[in-house]
C-alpha cells in the first residue's frame, strides 16, 4: 500500500475504510459447545435441526376443539374428553363436538385445530360452555412458528449472543464451529512507565495503557499476550516487535508514534514492516500507526491514555472484529442535546466523553470536565462519547450532538 507519511492526515472514516478493506479473517476454526461459545464469531451458517415449536402448541390454558364444530351463536357446549398438559399430549381420538382441556406449551391433540382461553369459558369436569365464538386458530402456535427445520438460525460472522446461544439451545444445537481466537501482543513503550506496585522514581509514571487494552479488547473474541513495557530503546523495541510479530496475528502498542525524539516504534515497523498511514484527522488520537509486521497487523495506538482508549475503541476494536470474521459493527448513536457548550475550531473530528441521560422524554448529555487528552478522570463517569464533526465550529448548551454508547464498546 501507499505510504502516507507526510501527507494529510487521514479522518477516521476513511481510516477505518482503509484497514476494514486490508484486513482479512485468521484462518483456522474450531469446535466448541455452545456452553463456550457466547462472544466467538460463527465460521459457518448455524441451521435449526428442527422445528420451533416440533408440534402445535397451545399458546394460552383453556380448551382446544375443532372450530368447524362450532355452529351457530354462542354459547357452544362441549364434552370435554381428555387433558392435554404439557408435555404430556393428549394421544386419543377426540370425537366430534368434543374439547380437550389444555394448558400453554401443551400439544394441540390431532385434529383439533383452535384454543379457546379459560376466562370465556364456564365448565365442569365433563363439559365445557363457551361464551364466544373463536376465530379458526386462536391461541395456536403452529409447528415451526418460531423457526422451521433446516432454517437459518444464524449465518457465518455473527458474534454469538446469549439471544443466539438460547434458541440454538431451543433447537437442540450444542456445538457450533467458530473461528479461531487471533492471538493480539500487546505492548506499553515508554522509558518513564513503571508496572503499579512498585515504587514510582523521579519523572515515572504508572503504566495504565496495557491494563486497559487488556481489558478492552479481552472483551473480543481474540487472545490477548501482554508483552509488557518496552524501553525507549530501539534494538530493544526491534527484537520485541520482530519476536511478538512471529507468534501473533495482531501486535498493538501504545505510545512512541508521535514526533519526539523518542519516539522509536513507527520509525522501526516503518523500517522493519510497512507502515500505511501513522496521522489521524482525529481528537483525541492524532498520532496512530496502521500497517504491518510479516504477517501480523501492526497498530500503534498513542500514549496519552485518552488517545490510546479512544483509537482502542474506535479503530483496534473493528480491526481486530475484522481479524475475528465478523461483520463491522458501527457504535450505537443517539441525537442528544448538550447540556455544556463545546469550543471546537473546524478542522479536526473530536470525540469528548460524555455523561448521557434522559431528562423530560429528552435525551441530554453533559461534558465530563476537563478534556485533556492524558485525563483518564474522564472517563470515570462517562458513559458515552460525544461526537464533534470535524466542520463544526463551536457548539452551545441545547445543541444538538451524536452521540456514540460506550455499552457495547466496552
Ligand atoms: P508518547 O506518544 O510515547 O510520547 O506518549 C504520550 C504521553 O502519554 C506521554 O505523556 C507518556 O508519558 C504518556 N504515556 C505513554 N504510554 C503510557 C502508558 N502506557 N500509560 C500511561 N501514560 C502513558
Ligand atoms: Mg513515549
Amino acid at each position: 500500500m501507499s505510504w502516507r507519511y507526510g501527507i494529510q492526515p487521514l479522518d477516521l472514516n476513511e481510516a477505518l475504510r482503509t484497514i476494514l478493506a486490508d484486513l482479512s479473517p485468521v484462518e483456522g476454526t474450531e469446535q466448541v459447545g455452545t456452553d463456550r461459545a457466547e462472544g466467538r464469531v460463527a465460521a459457518e451458517a448455524v441451521a435449526a435441526p428442527v422445528s420451533l415449536p416440533p408440534f402445535d402448541a397451545s399458546a394460552m390454558d383453556g380448551f382446544a376443539l375443532r372450530y368447524g364444530d362450532l355452529e351457530g351463536a354462542p354459547p357452544h357446549t362441549l364434552q370435554i374428553v381428555g387433558t392435554s398438559y404439557a408435555g404430556r399430549p393428549w394421544s386419543q381420538p377426540v370425537p366430534p363436538r368434543s374439547a380437550v382441556r389444555i394448558f400453554t406449551g401443551a400439544a394441540i391433540p390431532a385434529s383439533l385445530d383452535t384454543v379457546v382461553i379459560q376466562e370465556d369459558c364456564d365448565y365442569d369436569p365433563d363439559a365445557v360452555r363457551i361464551r364466544v365464538t373463536p376465530d379458526a386458530g386462536d391461541n395456536v402456535r403452529t409447528a415451526g412458528h418460531d423457526v422451521q427445520a433446516g432454517e437459518r438460525l444464524l449465518p457465518a460472522g455473527t458474534r454469538i449472543t446469549a439471544f443466539h446461544l438460547g434458541w440454538m439451545s431451543a433447537c437442540g444445537v450444542t456445538r457450533v464451529r467458530v473461528v479461531r481466537r487471533p492471538r493480539v501482543a500487546i505492548f506499553s513503550t515508554g522509558d518513564e512507565l513503571v508496572e503499579p506496585g512498585n515504587e514510582l522514581g523521579p519523572g515515572q509514571i504508572y503504566d495504565a495503557n496495557r491494563h486497559l487494552l487488556r481489558l478492552l479488547l479481552s472483551r473480543l473474541p481474540v487472545q490477548v499476550e501482554d508483552f509488557g513495557i518496552l524501553p525507549d530503546d530501539p534494538a530493544h523495541i526491534r527484537a520485541a516487535l520482530q519476536r511478538a510479530a512471529a507468534d501473533n496475528d495482531a501486535v498493538i502498542t501504545s505510545g512512541g508514534v508521535s514526533v519526539g525524539d523518542a519516539d522509536w516504534v513507527k520509525r522501526i515497523v516503518d523500517d522493519m514492516g510497512a507502515l500505511q498511514f501513522w496521522k489521524l484527522n482525529l481528537k483525541p488520537g492524532k498520532p496512530l500507526a496502521y500497517g504491518s509486521l510479516g504477517n501480523a497487523v501492526f497498530l500503534g495506538l498513542p500514549g496519552n491514555p485518552v488517545s490510546a482508549v479512544v483509537t482502542a475503541l474506535l479503530i483496534a476494536r473493528p480491526a481486530l472484529l475484522r481479524l475475528c470474521g465478523a461483520g463491522y459493527e458501527a457504535p450505537t448513536a443517539v441525537r442528544a442535546r448538550l447540556e455544556d457548550a463545546i469550543a471546537h475550531r473546524p478542522g479536526r473530528e473530536e470525540f469528548q466523553r460524555g455523561i448521557l441521560r434522559e431528562q423530560d422524554a429528552e435525551l441530554v448529555v453533559a461534558v465530563t470536565g476537563d478534556q485533556s487528552s492524558n485525563r483518564l478522570a474522564s472517563f470515570a463517569e462517562a458513559n458515552c462519547l460525544i461526537r464533534i464533526p470535524k466542520q463544526s465550529g463551536n457548539l452551545a448548551v441545547g445543541d444538538h450532538v451524536s452521540v456514540l454508547l460506550l455499552t457495547g464498546l466496552t
